[in-house]
């Protein structure tokens, strides 16, 4: 890559867009692939076979020798088999490039290597992958050459879905329907379609290399097991929006070209609060297509980083003591025609339908509120959530000073009359333009917060797709839709009906708003008095999963049966007894090869040195050394009788004949505080034991070093 170059040259440069379609593709072949993009008709193979035969010659000229179908199974990342378009080869010894229609629109992988959660016996294996020809297909280049990738939905034999995708198609789709009930209703005739918006932000860690590769708890889990604060931690706020280090940028812009030629847009980048932690945010889109994009942009990070010798750390806390990384899901509704349902203009208390539309979001909210708890949630996110740097553990929607008022008005009379505005923002300095402040202040604090013309989700994790809460999302609002229109389709004065509507679901769903400080020990009393659910763990949240109001929900709406909600449900149990249990055990491999041998040969070399010295020099004072060597004996039983303890209950957990979901809060329970018991005394060692003895770079090490560059 030259030094300069021109962004809009190289934007979307290896994606099969609507632009290269309609310049490669014949017109008719075209028009029929659009209705199928646009109105979800079936594509017949014979139309298939032209565009996967365009598809191919275009890939092949920018270097494809395979492709892939790229799909998103319960493992929490991508998965893709290549194949090569080469064909048999012919008698005269040469081989042909081919790609069929048929081998793009179906894939069939080994279903039974990827999580089911007893959907589907291992002897019934077949799966299919199916072409989402919404979501564009991309050549991505990297060291295996170049890959033609198809975005593809996942399912097996019997049509459960196996997959993030599936289930997110069949929500946008239940969803644009009841929404556009709605609008008709209110006089639309012209929108023909309703798509949620997502922007998601990515929060990341990066650190040197060579470090990550001396510390097998990184390697193994994604997060640190042991490790002792160094002096400075982020208390200064320096690094937030700090200036980005040279290495950094470097860094930041091959990820930006990579993400650019794919045709994602990459827009943010800056330094968030924690030492060595960043942030990158794209341009939001089509929420199927944001998934998508939001799985490229994690492996690009990752892939880049080991270019210029760094490791990209997407868990959501790889460093305890300082902010841990989450993804800020940005989500609104947007018609084809280009009306975003959250918009409030001006003077959103003589917006009828946005009112109406924003009390039925607090009533999704609020009725399912343990499921979106639940959609956030994975075995990383435990050690975040609910610390005083993320998103409570509960959910609480967060309006705003304007919205709020609207709604006390609502609440009180039943009509709204006046809507407070932004005022000039003084600076006091006359050489600064002055301008409108918006009408709301942020509250940073909220998991769920209306911010401006859509809603921020800030509860989920860095590493996890956002392919599930954008599902519960789009289903619990088309529920709510659907309920409202079931009622207002019937009312014989719509205006007077939709009124009352109103002021029921606002009065009704009042108390899933909270405006305050989240991470206040105050909020978690008012929360329960409040009766809202407040829900610690991962394991504690499953169950919202698979409760009546969920499977109910979802069965109406057919975006899941509840055999694959029982499903998931398991996979999830799975994950979370298959992480704890790596997690344990790298700690057991750690303390017993690593660090109590360290810790022996620091304590030999002081009593060594006590003997040496009293030898050499009887009347030394060698009390200092002396009461070293007591507090690092007495550490090391500690840590010695905290890894005996540990490996019994991890036995114990592995062993344990029960059912998984059993197991799961076994884990939780036991072996997670057995965890715990062993990390304190090996964290005390570390602040008292000579650094260069210490097996593995400190946390000083690696998120100091890597910002200092
Ligand atoms: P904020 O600072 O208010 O969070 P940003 O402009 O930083 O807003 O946007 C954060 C993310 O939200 C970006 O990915 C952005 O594209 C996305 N976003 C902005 N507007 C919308 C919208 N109407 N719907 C969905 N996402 C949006
Ligand atoms: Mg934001």
């Amino acid at each position: 890559m030259e030094e300069y170059f021109n962004v809009a040259d190289i934007f979307g440069e290896n994606v099969f867009n609507d632009s290269v379609m309609q310049e490669r593709l014949p017109k008719k072949t075209y028009q029929k692939l659009k209705q199928t993009i646009l109105a979800g008709e079936e594509l017949d193979l014979e139309t298939a076979d032209v565009i996967a035969h365009e598809m191919k010659e275009w890939a092949i000229e920018k270097g494809a020798t395979h492709y892939t179908h790229w799909f998103q199974p319960l493992t929490g990342i991508t998965a893709e088999k290549h194949d090569s378009f080469i064909s048999a080869p012919l008698p005269s010894g040469k081989v042909l490039m081919s790609f069929s229609g048929k081998e793009l629109i179906k894939g069939e992988p080994d279903a039974s290597s990827f999580p089911s959660g007893g959907l589907r016996a291992t002897f019934e294996a077949r799966g299919y992958t199916a072409w989402d020809p919404t979501s564009p297909a991309f050549v991505r280049q990297d060291a295996a050459g170049a890959t033609l990738c198809i975005p593809t939905a996942f399912c097996s034999y019997t049509g459960e879905a196996l997959d993030q995708k599936t289930p997110l198609l069949r929500s946008m789709e239940v969803l644009s329907e009841q929404a556009l009930r709605l609008l008709r209703l209110f006089g639309n005739t012209t929108s023909k379609r309703v798509t949620p918006s997502v922007g998601a932000e990515q929060e990341y860690f990066l650190i040197d290399r060579e470090m990550y590769l001396a510390r097998k708890d990184l390697m193994y889990t994604g997060r640190t097991l042991f490790g002792a604060m160094p002096p400075k931690g982020q208390e200064m706020d320096d690094h937030y929006f700090g200036a980005i280090p040279e290495r950094i940028e470097a860094y930041m812009r091959d990820v930006n070209i990579e993400l650019w030629k794919l045709g994602v847009s990459s827009k943010t980048q800056h330094n968030e609060v924690a030492p060595a932690q960043h942030e990158l945010a794209p341009i939001y889109a089509q929420c199927n297509v944001a998934v998508d994009h939001n799985q490229i942009i994690m492996e690009t990070l990752r892939k880049v980083a080991n270019r210029h010798g760094l490791q990209c750390l997407l868990h959501e806390k790889p460093f305890n003591g300082v902010n841990g990384s989450g993804k800020h899901d940005n989500w609104s509704l947007v018609t084809d025609d280009g009306i975003n349902l959250f918009e409030p203009g001006k003077s959103p208390h003589e917006n009828i339908q946005f009112l109406l539309i924003l009390c039925l979001v607090l009533k999704a909210v609020d009725r399912h509120a343990d499921l979106l708890r639940e959609s956030a949630a994975d075995v990383g996110n435990d050690q975040r959530l609910g610390g005083n740097e993320a998103p409570p553990v509960i959910i609480s929607v967060y309006l705003g000073e304007q919205l709020q008022d609207v709604l006390t008005q609502l609440i009180s009379t039943g009509t709204a009359t006046k809507s407070k505005k932004g005022e000039k923002l003084e600076t006091g300095v006359r050489a600064l333009p002055d301008f409108r402040k918006d009408a709301t202040d942020r509250n940073r604090t909220s998991p769920f917060a209306f911010t401006g013309n859509k809603f921020e989700f800030r509860m989920v994790g860095s590493q996890d797709s956002v392919g599930e809460p954008n599902v519960v999302l789009n289903t619990i609002m088309a529920e709510a839709l659907c309920e409202a229109c079931d009622e207002l389709e019937k009312a014989k004065d719509f205006d007077g009906a939709v009124h009352d509507m109103i002021k029921k679901l606002a009065t009704d769903h009042q108390r899933i708003v909270f405006n305050g400080n989240g991470y206040g020990d105050e909020w978690i009393e008012e929360a329960k008095r409040r009766g809202l659910p407040s829900i610690n763990s991962f394991v504690d949240a499953i169950p919202a999963l698979t409760t009546d109001a969920t499977v109910s929900m979802f069965e109406k709406f057919k975006v899941f049966s509840k055999v694959e909600l029982e499903s998931r449900a398991e996979i999830e149990y799975e994950q979370y007894i298959k992480s704890i249990n790596i997690e344990a055990r790298t700690m057991i491999d750690m303390a017993s090869k690593q660090i109590i041998p360290a810790v022996i040969s620091y304590a030999t070399e002081l009593g060594l040195s006590i003997g040496t010295i009293t030898d050499a020099c009887p009347e030394a004072d060698v009390s200092t050394q002396k009461e070293l060597l007591i507090k690092v004996s007495n550490y090391l039983k500690e840590t010695k009788e905290a890894l005996v303890n540990l490996r019994e209950i991890n036995d114990k957990a592995y062993t344990m004949k029960a059912s998984s979901c059993e197991k799961a809060n076994y884990y939780h329970d036991e072996v997670v505080k057995a965890m715990d018991a062993l990390r304190a005394p090996v964290d005390a060692l570390e602040m008292i034991v000579d650094k260069e003895s210490w097996p593995m770079p400190s946390y000083g090490d690696m998120i100091f070093e890597v910002t200092n560059y």
